[in-house]
């Protein structure tokens, strides 16, 4: 059987490549989303009654990585990057079926020019097309006592700390807001991949139009540099 869905609505982020974004929403509260709706669904008619929700969950499709295709089996990085477990014991972006679901924090809903709903917390590349949105409702679907399988508990955190330079160049080149709260929330979730280990290595995080280079040695991130890119 086939279906056919069209995008409802495209999100902007300041994820603007794969590697960096957090492995799950929720984990950076600190990055702000939008979700524009498009036409004829950015009537504020469709949206009545979803500001009274704190929580909404977005269906949306793997856009980037669509071309890829899927395997039965897939690596996990919680699991250390080589034990494989089934696809749909998995949140791998690699799916029969493309299609990615994220709990995000509503943060106000704009309905001045079409309609635009401000998200945090989101683990989405921007131009994310999404293919509906829908409230969360916490008394059936909130359960604490569920058991998280492989994936039970936040994973650990790394420390972030700044080089002067950086430090120097957060002041000078006048980010967005929360750019350095960004950055540090995004670097703690330890963005390398899981075989990587190299105190060596220098990494680079597309946020926004900056690319925020750091190096990590043990439980420890430093940010090195914050190169502007010349892109949007
Ligand atoms: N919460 C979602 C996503 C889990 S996978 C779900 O469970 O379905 C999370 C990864 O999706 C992120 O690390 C990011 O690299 C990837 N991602 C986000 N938006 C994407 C997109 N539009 N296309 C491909 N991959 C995307």
């Amino acid at each position: 059987m086939n279906y056919t869905f069209e995008a409802i609505g495209v999100i902007r982020s300041p994820y603007r490549e794969k590697f960096g974004i957090p492995r799950q929403p929720s984990l950076v509260s600190a990055a702000r989303v939008t979700l524009e709706l498009l036409p004829p669904y950015n009537h504020p008619d469709c949206v009545r009654g979803l500001a009274d929700f704190s929580h909404v969950w977005v269906h949306f499709v793997f856009h980037e990585t669509l071309a890829r295709g899927w395997q039965p089996l897939v690596r996990p990085p919680r699991l250390g990057g080589n034990a494989k477990v089934g696809v749909f014991a998995s949140r791998s972006t690699h799916r029969p079926n493309p299609l990615g679901l994220s709990l995000v924090e509503l943060i106000s809903i704009q309905t001045d020019h079409g309609v635009t709903l401000e998200l945090a917390g989101a683990d989405l590349l921007d131009g994310t097309p999404v293919l509906d949105i829908k409230p969360y409702i916490p008394f059936v679907e909130a359960r604490p006592d569920a058991r998280g399988g492989f994936v039970d508990g936040p994973p650990p955190q790394l420390n972030v700390a700044w080089s002067d330079h950086a430090r120097r160049q957060l002041a000078e080149l006048a980010p967005p807001p929360r750019f350095a709260e960004l950055v540090e929330q995004v670097l703690a979730q330890d963005p390398r991949p899981a075989y990587q280990d190299d105190p060596l290595r220098i990494y680079g995080v597309m946020l926004y139009c900056y690319n925020v280079r750091f190096a990590v040695d043990g439980e420890n991130a430093l940010v090195l540099e914050i190169q502007r890119q010349n892109q949007n």
